[in-house]
């Protein structure tokens, strides 16, 4: 019943590792995932750790260009630049957010659209919506990949996803409208939050409140995504980390849900070490 997100990402890294050296054999390099990190935002810090880990742990080359919370916007894009230039560098990945001097639009349109790994040039988005090949983005990527593990069948379902942000909510009503489920994408001035998501055959929280979506708004035999990823503090004063879903009450009524931590964290991750390997080989197979 609990989809697995941390068993299911460590499987296919362990596939992705065994493809290292025999995409060495045949292409003489091993793929390059290229880190750029702005300023000390613990949290940023903590996600790039994790990045930076698996794709040691696949056995792939990884850098981590790390510049002071002062560098400029100029600077930022010329590191880009570079690396869109650099023949050892397939994946480029700038963690989100930057400080506010920097305008994210420009920094993410600089990086080239074969090596944005993390699926979030326009480029890269007008084609997911077109329908043509594209780099997906990480989450959305994961999510699916998730939902299809637990055996929960996406044509003909009624799909409701509980927040519509660039990164995740609107690209994963993409991802399941291709599948042929019939997608609602509900937010913040959604009339009837409950009214929907109790129709949800399947049902992904996205919202960043801690446990806001309560068993009584799920629909019994519901495969629910738990994307949230919220720190909280627990009335004895220790933190605790906790998803946008009421876990322990869900889990009574879904058929399949996903944890927090362990569920689409872990997945996310590994989908950025599958994009990087997809971008190398389209690379290796232009040359
Ligand atoms: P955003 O803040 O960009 O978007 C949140 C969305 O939730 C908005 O569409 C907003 O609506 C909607 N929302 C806010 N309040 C309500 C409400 N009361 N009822 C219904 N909808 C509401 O968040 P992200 O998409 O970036 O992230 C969402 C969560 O997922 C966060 O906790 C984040 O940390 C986590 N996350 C986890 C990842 C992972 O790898 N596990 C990756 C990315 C994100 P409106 O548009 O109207 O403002």
């Amino acid at each position: 019943m609990i989809i697995d997100g941390k068993a299911l990402a460590l499987s296919l890294k362990e596939e992705m590792k065994k493809q290292m050296p025999l995409l060495k054999g045949k292409y003489g390099r091993i793929p390059c995932l290229s880190v750029i990190i702005v300023g000390d935002n613990p949290a940023s810090r903590s996600y790039v750790k994790g990045k930076i880990k698996a794709a040691e742990f696949v056995g792939m080359e990884s850098r981590l260009i790390e510049l002071p919370e002062s560098v400029s916007e100029a600077e930022l894009i010329a590191h880009i630049r570079e690396l869109n230039e650099d023949n050892a560098t397939d994946g480029i990945l700038v963690q989100l957010p930057l400080p506010e001097h920097i305008d994210e639009d420009k920094v993410i349109d600089a990086i080239a659209l074969e090596k944005d790994v993390d699926g979030f040039h326009p480029g890269n988005v007008a084609n997911l919506w077109l329908g043509r090949k594209c780099i997906l983005p990480c989450t959305p990527k994961g999510i699916i990949r998730m939902i299809e593990s637990s055996g929960t069948r996406i044509a003909g379902s009624k799909a409701v996803i509980v927040g519509r942000s660039n990164i995740v909510g609107k690209p994963v009503a993409k991802l399941l409208l291709d599948r042929n489920a019939t997608v609602t994408l509900a937010h913040s001035k959604t009339a009837d939050l409950k009214k929907e998501t109790l129709q949800a055959d399947i049902l992904i929280a996205a919202v960043g409140r801690p446990e806001m979506i309560t068993a009584d708004m799920i629909k019994p035999g519901a495969t629910v995504i738990d994307v949230g990823i919220n720190r909280i503090v627990l009335p004895d004063g220790s933190p605790k980390l906790v998803g946008d879903v009421k876990f322990d009450e869900a889990l009574e009524v879904a058929e399949h849900i996903s944890p927090v931590p362990g569920g689409v964290g872990p997945m996310t991750i590994t989908m950025l070490m599958e994009n990087t390997i997809e971008c190398f080989l389209a690379r290796m197979e232009k040359r």
